[in-house]
């Protein structure tokens, strides 16, 4: 599926191709630092326009964060050794094919909210041994 989208203020749109309307919440602390919750799907391939206005944040020795530096919309996730991308749901123009099919981190999550659904919460550890990341304990 292609689908289109753009930040609060166009100075940046997208084009992604091939996206996973499946998306993961994630609620860890860098997430929650940056934006609150992390609402974001994969997708096969993004071509931005616009691309001067948009700053890359170093968030870890593995992965950036992208937004749009004129208005501060939150557009993406990359990691720098795949490129592979992970883009904001709410960037996207039309939002209705998106379900929540899981969280993450959720031992993070403040007892404030939560997300309705019968769908997989995955602790920090949990998550880590499910992508095959060693944990320490
Ligand atoms: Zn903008
Ligand atoms: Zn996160």
């Amino acid at each position: 599926m292609t689908m289109t989208g753009e930040c609060l203020c166009g100075a940046v749109k997208f084009e992604a191709e091939d996206v996973e309307t499946h998306y993961h919440a994630c609620h860890c602390d860098t997430c929650r630092h940056w934006s609150g919750p992390a609402m974001a799907v994969a997708v096969g391939k993004v071509t931005f326009q616009g691309e001067e206005n948009i700053k890359a944040y170093q968030s870890s020795e593995w992965a950036e964060r992208g937004f749009c530096q004129e208005c501060g919309t939150h557009l993406f996730y990359r990691l720098k050794e795949t490129g592979q991308t992970i883009v904001w749901v709410g960037a996207f123009d039309d939002k209705s094919p998106f379900k929540l099919s899981g969280e993450i981190y959720v031992d993070s999550k403040p007892d404030g909210y939560a997300f309705q659904g019968d769908h997989p919460r995955l602790t920090q550890r949990e998550f880590l041994e499910s992508i095959g990341a060693i944990v320490e304990t």
